[in-house]
């Protein structure tokens, strides 16, 4: 098929962004955004630390890819507009299963409101994805890590733990709950929060994509503040009950691993993790988790965590 073909296939996948002067085909695209200030944020997925072609499809990992990209741009309260996709892959690779990715980036970008505007295709060892991320602030202010006060709530709004359940169950060959097989393959972000976080006047807000603790560590860090996480809102749900069951764990046991450490310390879920000034009315789908303090870090339950609190690569 080669390049040319590949790329013509894969673009056959894409729906043309309405907001774009030039799309797919030229030398670069050409976008409208909603407001003078663009969004930009990129990430890469490599085969084997990111996704495993043994516990992951081509859309799965499409939908994964996106998720990633699309979540960093919803955590600054912006809205997506666009994806760029850089695919790396050996000469081998089926003409179809490069497809089904695309299918799997169109997708998930349309769930978010955003289209794949361009890319690029490269021979490579491994599987390598680079995705970029363009968003519009739509007339609001960005939300940063650095503006969490005293006093303010901690809440989050999606899933916490269960991509990380499903990763367990994975790594273990076990199967278990689909929400969490499922949660783990193909991250279902939020993205409309982000933007509601603005409206519900967000001190500062983050995506949960390495752990919530570790997560908060670099809110509080850039805030300057102290958080503590009280265990009491962190509801474990009948999911990742069952998924330690599979396990053989104690669900109630709040060590590593379990229901408890992986909402604390799991990532890719992408749920949205933001402050807010004490007496907010948050909506429902905002679960309060803790308080903003003075001092630096993050406690739990007024105590120091002795458990991982998330992934650091080169660690
Ligand atoms: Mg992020």
């Amino acid at each position: 098929m080669g390049e040319f073909g590949l790329i013509a296939a894969m673009a056959a996948r894409m729906e043309a962004a309405p907001g774009a002067i030039v799309g797919i085909g030229d030398d670069a695209a050409v976008l409208h955004v909603g407001d003078s200030r663009v969004v930009a944020t990129t990430d890469l997925l490599v085969e084997g630390r990111h996704f495993r072609l043994d516990w992951s499809g081509p859309a799965d990992i499409g939908i994964k890819a996106a998720a990633r990209s699309l979540a960093d741009v919803a955590a600054m309260g912006a809205v997506p507009e666009a994806l760029l996709v850089g695919l790396g892959a050996p000469a081998g690779l089926p003409a179809a299963w490069a497809q089904d990715l695309a299918s799997g980036l169109a997708g998930e970008a349309r769930r978010a409101g955003a289209h794949v505007i361009g890319g690029d295709l490269s021979g490579a060892a491994q599987i390598l994805l680079a995705v970029t991320a363009l968003g519009t602030m739509a007339g609001r202010e960005p939300v940063t890590r650095g503006g969490a006060r005293p006093a303010d709530v901690v809440a989050v709004a999606g899933r916490l733990g269960y991509s990380a359940a499903g990763l367990a169950l994975l790594q273990a060959g076990l199967s278990g709950p689909a929400e969490v097989l499922a949660a783990h393959r193909r991250p279902q972000p939020l993205y409309d929060a982000g933007p509601e976080a603005v409206a519900l006047g967000a001190t500062s807000m983050i995506d949960v994509s390495d752990g919530l603790l570790q997560d908060l560590g670099h809110l509080a860090a850039a805030s300057g503040v102290l958080i503590d996480v009280a265990t009491a809102g962190l509801a474990s749900g009948e999911p990742l009950v069952a998924a330690a069951r599979a396990l053989g764990l104690d669900p109630a046991a709040t060590g590593h691993p379990g229901p408890l450490a992986w909402m604390l310390s799991g990532g890719e879920d992408h749920a949205l993790a933001a402050t807010f000034p004490p007496g907010a009315a948050l909506p429902s789908r905002w679960a309060v988790i803790g308080r903003v303090r003075e001092g630096r870090g993050v406690l739990l339950d007024g105590a120091n965590y002795r458990g991982e609190s998330g992934w650091q690569h080169f660690r």
